[in-house]
């Protein structure tokens, strides 16, 4: 198993956000998290990536636990994350930004960049522009090269087709995919619920910091329950 949390509670302040959530994801796998807002979902993403302390529980990566390890050493032993919200640098150009993802990493970095314009050639394009001034979905594509620059083992994914045009979407959830043939594990938070069981292999569904089901993603297309609470269905 390349990531395993086990029974982890994290509170902010007094309010618990994660009342136990236990999940695992295998190496080569696209595992989606689906729930209501306030679930809980962006809450596991950043305990994982260490941007947020458990009160208990454990997190296991490649076998060690890195329950206690500082965020910026997870990115070094290969959790990689392309925040809620993007998080670019406005002021720096598009190859600063993509640069900033492997700060903490030296040596030659061409191969790293090369691919990453391979997957988005609009960020190849606008290489010498603000970060900033791209749009929505050029910063979303932003954030999620930069993440890639670290060359993750595992790439956490929050929400990245939010608030983006229809064909964007499309393109984003491809490009997921083709992360994935390419041998990055994906941990993918989604809104889109509908989308997200469709490239996922397997998935968990969080209520109120809990997980309250997992299945096979194509399972819960189908699961009346799903449908109705996140499929817009019945
Ligand atoms: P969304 O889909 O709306 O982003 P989510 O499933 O990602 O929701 P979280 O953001 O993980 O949910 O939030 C889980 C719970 O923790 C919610 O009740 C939320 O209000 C609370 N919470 C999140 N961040 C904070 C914070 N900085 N301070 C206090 N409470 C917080």
């Amino acid at each position: 198993m390349l990531l395993e949390i086990q029974d982890i509670h994290v509170h902010y302040g007094k309010i618990a956000a994660l009342k136990g959530i236990t999940l695992e994801v295998d190496e080569g796998e696209i595992v989606t998290l689906i729930g209501a807002n306030g679930a809980g979902k962006t809450t596991t993403l950043k305990t994982i990536s260490g941007l947020r302390p458990l009160t208990s529980g454990r997190v296991r990566f490649n076998g060690d636990d890195i329950s206690r390890m500082p965020g910026h050493k997870r990115v070094l032993v290969g959790i990689g994350q392309s925040p809620e919200g993007r998080g670019i640098f406005p002021g720096m150009t598009v190859e600063d930004n993509l640069y900033m993802g492997a700060y903490a990493r030296s040596g030659d970095l061409s191969k790293e960049l090369a691919e990453v314009y391979e997957l988005f050639p609009r960020l190849a394009e606008r290489k010498t522009q603000a970060g900033g001034t791209m749009s929505g979905g050029e910063q979303q594509m932003l954030a999620i090269g930069r993440a890639l620059m670290a060359r993750p083992k595992v790439l956490l994914l929050d929400e990245p087709s939010m608030g983006l045009a229809p064909k964007l979407v499309q393109q984003i959830f491809s490009i997921i995919v083709e992360i994935n043939r390419r041998g990055t594990t994906v941990l993918l938070v989604e809104q889109n619920a509908q989308q997200a069981l469709q490239i996922a292999n397997r998935a968990y569904v969080l209520e109120t910091g809990h997980v309250v089901k997992s299945a096979q993603a194509h399972a819960l297309l189908d699961d009346p329950e799903v449908r109705a609470a996140y499929l817009g269905g019945g």
